[in-house]
């Protein structure tokens, strides 16, 4: 009698353990908290002072009715935000390649109001993609549209995020200049200087971390592509530009 009722409590102590862990696991799946704790790498570290100048050239991208409206309803179908501005508020700047040889052609592709050929993205809507700035491979800083108007370069952050797009990597290549890397880390103290409030600088292929945050907004869980841009290098040696006095 013993040993079988010693053997039917192990069973019932077993059941009970492997419901527990069972109920557990499905806590973790149903609750995400948002984390502040995996972004530590990402927060924007200036040692360096504010630039006393710098030059942008204003080059600016078609922004006209058609586009403000498709911004305010990316907003609303990506944001679930309603309202008639498309002015936001700055808290991250992502750093992006263009993955062409020249200039023109990325900003011939953001010029548009509307997207063209890009099937991976029409699912998100019309609204074509673009970016606040674009930097050549001699360090020429273009500005393509005001820095506090959103502009769609990186899902899920849009609304919060400055895109600085930069040319280079083709194939994925690994290419972008020095010139480039001196021109990007002026820029970010330029913009940390005018939005006190960022508080992240972040390479594209980064963005994902942002995911399970509160600062991610996009509704559709499953809208996300896979970026490599501007590659580990770029960031590092911008990083480095910036912590550095
Ligand atoms: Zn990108």
């Amino acid at each position: 009698m013993f040993p079988n009722s010693l053997q039917k409590s192990k069973k019932f102590v077993i059941f009970i353990m492997a419901l527990f862990a069972c109920a557990s696991s499905l806590a973790s799946i149903a609750i995400l908290p948002p984390k502040e704790n995996d972004l530590t790498s990402m927060a924007l570290d200036i040692k360096a002072a504010p630039p006393s100048n710098i030059d942008i050239i204003s080059k600016p991208i078609l922004f006209d009715k058609e586009r403000i409206k498709l911004t305010r309803q990316y907003r609303l179908e990506h944001y679930g935000i309603k309202s008639k501005s498309i002015v936001i508020q700055p808290r991250i700047i992502v750093l992006h390649w263009t993955g062409s040889k020249n200039l023109d052609s990325p900003y011939n592709t953001f010029y548009p109001a509307t997207l063209k050929g890009r099937p991976e993205l029409t699912k998100g809507g019309a609204l074509n993609v673009s970016a606040h700035f674009l930097v050549d491979r001699d360090g020429t800083i273009y500005q393509l549209m005001p820095t506090n108007w959103m502009a769609r370069h990186t899902i899920g952050l849009n609304n919060i995020a400055i895109g600085i797009e930069n040319v280079g990597g083709v194939d994925n290549q690994e290419d972008l200049t020095q010139a480039q890397v001196d021109a990007n880390a002026r820029l970010v103290r330029y913009l940390k200087m005018k939005y006190p409030k960022i508080k992240y600088l972040i390479g594209h292929y980064e963005y994902g971390k942002f995911r399970h945050t509160h600062w991610w907004q996009e509704k559709d869980y499953n809208y996300f592509t896979v970026k490599t841009d501007p590659g580990e290098k770029f960031m590092r040696l911008v990083r480095g530009a910036l912590s550095s006095q």
